[in-house]
C-alpha cells in the first residue's frame, strides 16, 4: 500500500513542477503546446518506467523516502538511470566526441572542483593514493587570482599546500593572460617544482569574466598538463547558441565543473563535475567496500556509480534538474539565459553614462556581473585621492544595510584587489523585470543620495 501513496506523490510533484516551470515563464502558443506534449509524454514514460520497475522502483523509494541516497543501481536504479543521461548530455553540449566520458553529481561547484585536482593528481601520479604525497615531486596548481576560492581550498585540502596554487595575472577585465601562465610555468620548472594542473575559469565569481580556453589549452597541451575549465557559474551560457562562444575550447578541457544550481535556475544543490577520461574517477576513488559493491551481484556493476564519489550515500540531486530539463526544454534554459543576460545588459546601458556611476571596468560584461560604483553627490566634486577611496569603500556597505534596514532589495558589494567595496548585480533569475532593475537603480538614488 506504501509504494502506491509514493507513486501518487511522485505522480503529484511531477505534475507540479512541470505546471510550476509552465506559469512562471513567458509564453506563446507554441510554448504552451510543446509544454504540453513534453508534460503528457514524460508523465507517459514516467508511469512505463514505475510499471516495467515496479520492483525495483517501490524498493528505491522506501528506502531514499523521494529526497534518497544514491549508493547503488539497486537502491535507486531509477536515478542513477537519470544521472547518467543527464552527464551524457553535459558532455555532449560541452562538445566531447559521442558525449563519451565519465561525471558525477556533487555537492557544490567547490566539491567539484576539488574532484579535478584529485583526478588530475590521479591521472599523473596515481601512487598517491597508496602512498600518499610522499610518492610525488613538489607539485604545483595555477589558477587566476580572480578564480574561485575553492581552488586554494582544494590545494589545502589535499596536501598541495596554499602556497603551491600559483596565481595568475588577469587583464583590466579579470581575465588570464596566458604569457603569465607560461612563464610561471617556467619559473616552477626551474625551481624544480612539477607543474600539474591549470584552471580556467568560465565566468568568474565577481567580474563575471571568462578565461581565454584556447590559448590556456595550447599551454596545456604543450606542458602536457591538466585543464579544467571552471564552469560553475558560466556554464550555464553552453545552452546559449547567443552566449556559448565565450567558453570556447572547452571541449579541450580534461575536466569541467558545471552548477546548474546557480545560472540555470536549478534549486541548491545541483553541480556536476565531468571527467573526459572515462574510468579514471572509479580508479582515482574506488575502495571497492565489501558490503556495498559486490563484484558479482546479477546486473553490470558499473551502474553502482556510488564508488566514483568521495561520499558514501549521496543526496539525489539529478531529479529536480531532469525534471526541469524535461519541463523547460533545452529551448527553455536557452531562454532563461539569454533573458538574463539581456536584463543585465538592460542595467549596464542604463547606467554605464548615468551621473553618479562609475564601471568597474570598461565594455559590456561577458556575463550577468554588472559591477559598479555609486558616486553620491558628495563625492563627484572631490578630487581623486586617498580620502575619497576611504569614502567610496564605505558607500556600497551603508546603502546596501539601509536597503535591508528599509526591507525593499538587496544588492552584492565587494572590494576586489586594489579596487575599494562596489556593488556586483547579477541576474540568474529571468522572471526579473526591467522595472525590477529600474527599481534598483531609484533605491540606490534614494538611499545614496545625502552620503
Ligand atoms: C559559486 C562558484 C563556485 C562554488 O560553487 P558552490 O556550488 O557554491 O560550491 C566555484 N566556482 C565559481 C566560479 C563560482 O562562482
Amino acid at each position: 500500500m506504501a509504494s502506491i501513496v509514493y507513486i501518487y506523490i511522485y505522480i503529484y510533484i511531477y505534475i507540479y513542477i512541470n505546471f510550476f516551470f509552465f506559469f512562471c515563464s513567458n509564453h506563446n502558443l507554441i510554448d504552451i503546446k510543446c509544454n504540453l506534449l513534453a508534460i503528457a509524454l514524460s508523465l507517459l514514460s514516467l508511469l512505463a518506467l514505475f510499471l516495467h520497475w515496479k520492483r525495483w522502483v517501490f524498493n528505491g523509494v522506501n528506502k531514499t523516502k523521494l529526497t534518497g541516497v544514491q549508493f547503488t543501481y539497486e537502491i535507486a536504479p531509477v536515478f542513477v538511470l537519470m544521472e547518467q543521461l543527464t552527464l551524457k548530455k553535459m558532455r555532449e553540449i560541452i562538445g566531447w566526441t559521442n558525449g563519451d566520458g565519465d561525471g558525477l553529481f556533487s555537492p557544490g561547484g567547490a566539491i567539484s572542483n576539488m574532484y579535478s585536482v584529485m583526478v588530475a593528481r590521479y591521472k599523473y601520479f596515481p601512487e598517491v593514493k597508496t602512498k600518499g604525497m610522499s610518492a610525488a615531486p613538489r607539485l604545483v596548481l595555477f589558477t587566476s587570482e580572480h578564480s574561485h576560492y575553492s581552488i586554494k581550498k582544494a590545494g589545502a585540502v589535499l596536501g598541495f599546500g596554499k602556497e603551491n596554487v600559483i596565481l595568475l595575472k588577469t587583464d583590466e577585465r579579470g581575465r588570464v593572460i596566458p604569457a603569465d601562465l607560461e612563464a610561471k610555468i617556467i619559473d616552477a620548472k626551474q625551481k624544480g617544482y612539477v607543474p600539474l594542473f591549470v584552471n580556467a575559469t568560465a565566468g568568474t565569481t565577481v567580474y563575471g569574466a571568462f578565461d581565454p580556453i584556447n590559448d590556456i589549452a595550447d599551454i596545456c597541451e604543450k606542458y602536457n598538463l591538466w585543464l579544467h575549465v571552471d564552469g560553475a557559474w558560466g556554464g550555464g551560457l553552453l545552452m546559449s547558441r547567443k552566449h556559448r562562444h565565450k567558453l570556447s575550447g572547452i571541449e579541450r578541457a580534461n575536466s569541467v565543473t558545471w552548477n546548474p544550481h546557480k545560472m540555470m535556475g536549478v534549486p541548491l544543490q545541483c553541480s556536476a563535475i565531468l571527467v573526459r577520461e572515462k574510468g579514471i574517477l572509479q580508479g582515482c576513488n574506488s575502495m571497492c567496500a565489501g558490503y556495498l559493491f559486490q563484484p558479482d551481484k546479477q546486473y553490470d556493476v558499473t551502474y553502482d556509480t556510488g564508488d566514483k564519489a568521495i561520499q558514501c550515500g549521496r543526496h539525489v540531486d539529478i531529479f529536480k534538474f531532469w525534471l526541469m530539463w524535461k519541463a523547460k526544454g533545452t529551448i527553455g534554459f536557452e531562454q532563461h539565459i539569454d533573458r538574463c543576460l539581456e536584463l543585465s545588459e538592460y542595467l549596464y546601458n542604463k547606467i554605464k553614462n548615468r551621473e553618479g556611476y562609475e564601471m568597474v571596468f570598461e565594455g559590456q560584461p561577458q556575463h550577468t556581473n554588472v559591477c559598479f560604483w555609486y558616486i553620491p553627490p558628495s563625492l563627484r566634486v572631490m578630487p581623486h585621492g586617498d580620502k575619497r577611496r576611504e569614502k567610496l569603500h564605505m558607500v556600497a556597505p551603508k546603502i546596501k544595510a539601509m536597503m535591508m534596514e528599509c526591507g525593499t532589495t538587496m544588492v552584492g558589494y565587494q572590494p576586489q584587489g586594489d579596487k575599494v567595496n562596489f556593488f556586483r548585480m547579477v541576474v540568474s533569475n529571468h522572471a526579473v523585470t526591467k522595472s525590477d532593475i529600474d527599481f534598483l537603480i531609484d533605491e540606490i538614488e534614494r538611499l545614496g543620495h545625502d552620503l
